[in-house]
């Protein structure tokens, strides 16, 4: 019997790893992804399977909790052939040489720190460098469209859909034989969102046995979208118009693309004040390369800009700051600058140095777009704070700070329901990709209004597929 066991992302977010085995046939992990926040420690761990007895990876999207360990899977033997779109590939890229860079600058600095105490040989190296994720991109990688379905081997196909989450993301129905017997599991990945601005919808999935769905909202519906563009173009408006600055910190891929196209709207419909768009971040201008060279997956907006513009996101206002001179160059910028800059939950990067220069005028806004971590700067400053300590200098914060809910890349309760509903010939949910809590009121509501049996899957529990 085939059996399904989660290495991560079980009654936890992050680290999204499922191994699915199916008997005498071959080992499929669907996802490698990086623990993150309080989990982080697990990262280095042991993957609790042999990598070079998986014969195939299947990747649903590009975010770090998803694809963050496959460098590190790759440097422990795995060998085997990856399935992932060609816009994941592109993004995943992105991803695992940022992870890369980032690691090796923490180790520098905690190395640097170490040597002044004299206990150097404490500090744990990063687990992998550029090297490693050279050598993933490497191996061979096959690239399905979305919808088709291809045979990976004699009774073992896999269709990747379009999940509506970030570009390139997929939901992916993995269809093999047991016993002559055929079975069709469906791993989510993390379901997007209806009507944002720059995905297309999440497909439907018409045909399920096993279901591994992910729960990070499982517990609640999201504010209107449309709501949360009117709210953020609002404070955009009356801040320019008071000639202060717009700070916008921001996740590269997905979040940046989604602002750049509302304020491309505002430009388009002459509702934005005169101002300068600082897209500050080398990472997201790469990331909005990518989503640019894939404009035919994105939504009919996206695609009309593209026709009429030849290019998805750009317009006269917005300038493209990856180089450090020109990302300090907009210090001389005294008023209506709107500065989009990572990291997006504050932790570094150059929306550091932004606040640091603007935090302390009464003029200035920060809009926050995206979650923000218990621990993190950003969160510090959601919650109220009045002083932070920015480069060992304490700022008063007197911008007004508004945190603008409604962008979240993933589905709600509602959404989530919706898909699953959809599906026929399906016994049983499992949730994963969410915190306990959450996936207990989830749980009841499939039990309840879809009459389904839904299991919260445990940290290495093996689930029968029978
Ligand atoms: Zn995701």
């Amino acid at each position: 019997m085939a059996t399904v066991t989660s290495y991560g992302a079980a009654e936890v977010v992050t680290g999204s790893c499922h191994l699915l085995a199916i008997e005498h046939g071959p080992s499929i992990l669907v996802d490698c992804g990086m623990f993150q926040g309080p989990e982080e420690e697990r990262n280095y761990g042991r993957f609790g399977f042999d990598p070079s007895e998986i014969s195939y990876l299947f990747i649903t999207h590009a975010h770090l909790d998803h694809v963050g360990r496959i460098p590190k899977l790759v440097k422990e033997g795995f060998k085997g052939v990856i399935y992932a779109t060609e816009a994941t590939r592109d993004i995943a890229e992105i991803i695992m040489l940022d992870s890369a860079k980032i690691m090796k600058e923490d180790f520098e600095t905690n190395f640097r720190k170490a040597q002044r105490r004299g206990n150097e040989d404490e500090v744990r190296a990063p687990l992998y460098d550029e090297d490693d994720v050279e050598a993933t991109f490497d191996l061979v990688w096959e690239h399905p469209e979305y919808d088709s379905t291809v045979e990976v081997q004699e009774g073992l196909t896999v269709t990747f859909r379009d999940a509506g989450h970030i570009l390139g993301a997929a939901f992916i129905e993995i269809t093999y034989k047991e016993d002559g017997v055929e079975r069709t599991i469906v791993f989510s990945g993390d379901i997007g969102n209806d009507n944002t601005m720059v995905m297309q919808n999440l497909q439907k999935c018409k045909h399920a046995n096993y279901l591994y769905v992910e729960s990070t909202y499982g517990d609640r519906n999201h504010k209107d979208v449309e709501a949360s563009i009117v709210e953020f173009k609002r404070v955009v408006i009356d801040t320019l118009r008071d000639w202060g600055n717009v700070l916008i910190p921001s996740f590269a891929v997905e979040r940046t693309q989604e602002i750049l196209c509302i304020l491309k709207e505002m430009h388009d419909r002459k509702e934005l004040p005169q101002c300068k768009i600082f897209l500050d971040s080398p990472m997201a201008t790469r990331a909005t390369e990518v989503y640019n060279n894939y404009s035919h997956l994105l939504s009919k907006q996206c695609q009309d800009y593209k026709k009429r513009d030849g290019t998805v996101f750009d317009f006269e206002n917005l300038i493209y700051t990856p180089d450090v001179k020109a990302s300090r160059a907009i210090n001389d910028v005294d008023s209506r600058a709107i500065i989009i800059a990572g990291s997006g939950m504050c932790t570094g990067g150059r929306i550091i140095h932004h606040f640091k220069n603007r935090l302390w005028n009464p003029k200035n806004a920060v809009i926050f777009v995206g979650y923000q971590a218990v621990g993190t700067l950003g969160r510090h400053i959601v919650d109220g704070a009045r002083w932070v300590k920015i480069f060992h200098e304490d700022i008063l914060i007197k911008a007004s700070v508004y945190t603008i809910n409604g962008f979240s890349a993933h589905a709600d309760q509602d959404g989530i329901i919706k898909w699953i509903s959809q599906m026929e010939d399906l016994y049983r949910v499992y949730l994963v990709h969410g915190e306990e809590d959450k996936q207990v009121i989830l749980r009841s509501v499939i039990n309840n209004a879809l009459e389904k049996k839904a299991h919260i899957v445990e940290p290495e529990e093996v689930i029968y597929l029978g």
